[in-house]
Formats: C-alpha cells, structure tokens, sequence
C-alpha cells in the first residue's frame, strides 16, 4: 500500500482514483471543482485543501489534468506540487500534452518523473484496462509500472521523458483520422439505404475493423456501450480531441515531415468546435458529417 497524492478529477481521474482506491492506496486528491473532490470521497478518497497539500507527504504523486499549462503551473508554479512533494517522491503525469512541457517538467521538477499519457477512454479509465506510454527513465519506469498496472491493462516504457506523450499523439491522430471515415462510411451508408446494423456487422468482421468502429460505434445502436447511446455525453470530448491533433501538428511542424490527413481532421474537428460540438463525445462528429456544409 502506497500513499499517493493525486490532482484532476475530471471524467479520467476519478475513476482512476477508484481504482487505486479498490487497489488498497490511501489516495489524497484535489480538483479545482469541489463537486469533483466529492465524487471520490464517498469512495475513501482525502480531500486536500489544494494541489501541494494533496502532493506532501505522499510516496507517489499523480496529475490528470488537461492540457501543458495547467500541468506545468500545477507541478512547476507558486505553491507547486513539485516542491512540496518528498525529495524521494515520484511524480506521474497522466495527462496528454505537449512533447516540449512534459520534458520541461521532467527536467526541472527535481524529482524522479514520468510522463504517462493514457488510451482507453472513460470506459478504460472505469474499468481499469487503460493503456499507459511511459516516457522516462529505466529506473524510474520500474518505480512507476505497478501503480500504473493498478489502473490499466497494458504499461509500455516508450522511451526518455517525453516519449509517452510522443505516442500519444501518434495514436490520437490515427483515432481522429479513424473516427471521421468511420462516421462518413455510415452516413453514406444511410443514405443508400443500409441499416447501421448491416454496415456494423459486416465491417466489424472485416479490413475495415477498428476500435472506433467495434468499441466506440459513432451511431446508437450496435454497441450500447458507444457515448452515440447517450446522445454524445463524452467519453473523450471533441475538445479534448481536438487539442491533441493540434499537438500532433505542432509535432509534426518540429520535425518537418508530413501529415495532410491528420491536419485535415484537426480542421474538421475545428469546424465541430465552431458549431458547438466541443463538449459532446469526439465521436459525435457524426452529426456534423450528416448535416452536411463541411470543407
Ligand atoms: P476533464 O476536463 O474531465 O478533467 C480535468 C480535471 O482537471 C477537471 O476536473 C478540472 O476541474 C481539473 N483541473 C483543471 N485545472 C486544474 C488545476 N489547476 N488544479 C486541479 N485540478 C484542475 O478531462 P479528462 O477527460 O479527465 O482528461 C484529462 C486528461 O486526460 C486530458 O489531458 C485528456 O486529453 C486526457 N485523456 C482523456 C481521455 C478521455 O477519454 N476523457 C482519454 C485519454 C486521455
């Protein structure tokens, strides 16, 4: 049993502190929205006044937080996590953001780190089957792989600091890129005349198979678990979504190669922005295929 000082409960880490809850930790958290403190203390979860309460005293020290800036100012600024966690601490970023933030974190934060990007969703998040790319050193990924294992299925040392986030960028560009022909095939489909249903139990036996396909279904129906079920509540929300494909471009920039697939669905999911759809499930972007307008 490990005490671990955990920050951002949003639809991620909530259910990740469960599971470290479940696992037998005594887990300390903050989140700037009481009602997301609340949602993890009937669970057994301390509420800690802020960031560097929740980060003193504790072996481990988790974020889950949305984007570089709020990472950098919540282990990095005035009252940080960083300073106020124990000399031996190891600190985990799970969020997903920039390659450049997550090497400076790990540089100047003065503690074992690693970053520590996810893949699986709320639905993995809740069951404990996520996938973790770990950017970091080899000693420190052995500190941090069975905590990691606690919450997820697969723990995949990606290379130095930075490397998850690397990863994760990649695998966001092809789910994006992967979600957007998968909703154009079923509006087509429907416009032919096909049942959802047909189109889903042929392709998801097929070449076309995939997860966003088999596991995350754009339209109700054949997989009751898909956010399509529950009017696009997110899941993973097309801001969100639309944040890493702004990395992955940036990435992409840095390095000087080319990527006019991925850059075209980050233009797509800014249109889904402009009309609204930033907070509804990324796979909602199926409604803006249908409606029709889009460059
Ligand atoms: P979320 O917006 O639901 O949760 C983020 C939480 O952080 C919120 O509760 C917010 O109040 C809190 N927060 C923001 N600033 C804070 C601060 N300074 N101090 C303390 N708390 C603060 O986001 P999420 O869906 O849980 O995603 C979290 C991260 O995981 C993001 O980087 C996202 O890209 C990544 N991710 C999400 C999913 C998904 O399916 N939702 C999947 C993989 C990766």
């Amino acid at each position: 049993m490990a005490r671990i000082g955990f920050v951002g409960l949003g639809n991620m880490g909530a259910h990740m502190v469960r599971n470290l809850l479940k696992a037998g930790h005594e887990v300390s958290v903050f989140d700037i929205v009481p009602a997301a403190i609340a949602s993890v203390t009937p669970n057994g979860a301390k509420a800690a006044a802020n960031a560097a309460e929740a980060a003193r005293g504790a072996e481990i020290v988790i974020t889950m937080l949305p984007a570089g800036q709020h990472v950098r100012d919540a282990w990095l600024g005035a009252g940080g996590m960083a300073a106020a966690s124990a000399p031996d601490a190891l600190l985990i970023d799970c969020s997903t953001i920039d390659v450049a933030t997550a090497r400076e974190v790990a540089a100047k934060s003065g503690r074992a780190f690693v970053d520590a990007p996810v893949s699986g969703g709320t639905m993995g998040a809740e069951a404990g089957t996520l996938t973790f790319m770990v950017g970091g050193s080899p000693e420190h990924f052995a500190r941090a792989e069975p905590i990691l294992k606690q919450m997820g299925r697969n723990v995949i040392h990606c290379g130095v600091a930075g490397a998850g986030q690397g990863v994760k960028l990649c695998n966001n560009m092809m789910l994006a890129a992967t979600m957007i022909v998968t909703s154009e095939a079923f509006v087509l489909a429907e416009k032919l005349g096909l049942s959802h249903q047909a189109l889903f139990d042929v392709c998801s036996t097929s070449t076309s198979n995939s997860w966003a396909l088999s596991s995350y279904c754009p339209v109700p129906g054949p997989v009751p678990a898909s956010p399509a079920n529950r009017d696009y509540k997110p899941g993973f929300a097309a801001a969100l979504m639309a944040k890493d494909l702004g990395l992955a471009q940036e990435a992409v920039e840095q390095v000087g190669t080319a990527s006019p697939i991925g850059a075209h669905a980050l233009s797509l999911f800014r249109q889904y922005l402009e009309r609204g759809g930033g907070d509804k499930d990324f796979s909602g972007i199926i409604n803006m295929i249908r409606e029709g307008g889009v460059k």
